[in-house]
């Protein structure tokens, strides 16, 4: 398949794979920001092909993920009441909260519908106006814009029976929580390509320079990875830390000005809530005060919803880096993606998902596993794999 083939080329991948090799010398940990880039490194056995001094830490970057279980029972709230039509990417429907999930509260008779676009729910309240509208609108910088230009052209269009439920959060100051807390390990970032093809670079380079760490902008195909793992090693055996764009193709330095343009109008930055995690300063968005009126939370009085995190699920050291997937006991017995006990087993980017679908229930120390002494996979022997269809919408 043109452009995407020639970033999955095995001739240069392992010709990537040599360059890593011949300059790692030592142990490094790199954190992959972003759950697509997970998916591809598990999906690929990204990890499993690098040299033993590689360690890829499976960062945050997760959509469905990061949102708080709070946030999930105030989407459940809103979406019982007989007077609302309840719109979400697909992926939202099966994330657990307090008791049960979205699906659910479709099934005692709520409107929960699933949408591909928030577009897709301005029209239904255009086209319902005694309903009350809302949409789930999660995410990071790269969900952010097109819902905050929905919610412009919802007040620009005197369409006031529509609002979002937002909880929409940012990478750079997940990586400064990352690296402030004193269990990390992370030596080096791949940053969230199309986060940067938002954003730009601009935020990074003070990052880098302070916690002394390499940020190496990358991007989601098996030779972005390669490629990105290939620079970020370079700088740490030289002692850098820099920022380098190994995306151009998808990232101009100053990112998309009218997304900023439209998140700077629509949106005002605030704290946080990071799922497993707590607050992060500064780490989010909130409807600006010129669009409250388009905020279903303020709309429908839920901010007062409060939940605590189910102490089984350890989903919040996975997110951060701190735990892999298939060290948690629950891990493909108690919760699979059948039965999640928590969102990174949902979403299609979480971490634990992928860990999951993509067999790494053959791990050490797991029923099964590859017996010690038996050689670690090579370029060559990949395996075939079957990407899972995507049956709704998602997040990414
Ligand atoms: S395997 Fe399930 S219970 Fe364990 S951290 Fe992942 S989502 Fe949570």
């Amino acid at each position: 398949m043109k452009y995407i083939d020639e970033f999955q080329d095995p001739d240069l991948a392992a010709r990537l794979l040599d360059d890593i090799r011949a300059t790692v010398t030592r142990p490094w940990a790199l954190m992959e920001v972003c759950g697509g880039q997970t998916h591809s490194i598990i999906r690929h056995g990204i990890d499993q092909l690098l040299p033993d001094e590689v360690e890829l830490i499976h960062g945050p970057g997760c959509p469905v993920c990061v949102t708080p279980l709070e946030v999930i029972d105030k989407a459940l709230e809103i979406a019982s009441r007989p007077e609302v039509i309840f719109c979400s990417f697909g992926d939202m429907l099966r994330v657990p909260g307090t008791g049960r999930d979205l699906f659910q509260v479709r099934a005692e008779g709520g409107d929960v519908r699933v949408v591909y676009s928030p577009l897709d729910a301005l029209r239904l309240a255009e086209e319902n106006p005694d309903r009350e509208v809302v949409f789930f609108g999660i995410g990071f910088e790269t969900t952010a814009p097109p819902n905050a230009m929905t919610v412009h052209q919802a007040r620009r269009r005197g369409i006031r029976n529509f609002s979002l439920l937002v909880s929409h959060v940012r990478v750079p100051p997940a990586i400064e929580a990352i690296m402030q807390s004193p269990d990390c390990r992370v030596q080096g970032f791949l940053a969230a390509g199309h986060v940067c093809s938002v954003m730009g670079t601009a935020e990074y380079p003070a990052l880098a320079e302070r916690f002394r760490v390499p940020i190496v902008v990358t991007g989601f195909e098996p030779l972005d990875v390669l490629e990105g793992v290939r620079r970020t090693v370079r700088q740490l055996e030289r002692g850098e830390h820099t920022v380098e764009n190994a995306y151009p193709r998808a990232v101009p330095p100053e990112g998309n000005p009218a997304a900023r343009a439209m998140l700077d109008d629509v949106f005002e930055v605030a704290d946080r809530a990071w799922r497993g995690i707590g607050v992060i300063p500064d780490s989010g968005w909130r409807l600006s005060p010129r669009y409250r009126d388009h905020d279903a939370e303020h709309r429908f009085q839920v901010g007062d919803i409060t939940t605590l995190e189910p102490a089984e699920c350890r989903s919040g050291e996975v997110l951060q880096g701190l735990l892999k997937p298939h060290e948690c006991e629950a891990f493909g017995t108690t919760c699979t993606p059948r039965t999640p006990l928590g969102a990174t087993m949902v979403s299609s980017e979480g971490a634990c998902a992928a860990y999951y679908l993509y067999r790494r229930l053959d791990l050490p120390g797991r029923p099964g596993s590859r017996p010690p002494g038996a050689t670690a996979p090579t370029a060559t022997d990949a395996p075939a794999v079957t990407v899972p269809s995507r049956e709704d919408s998602s997040v990414v």
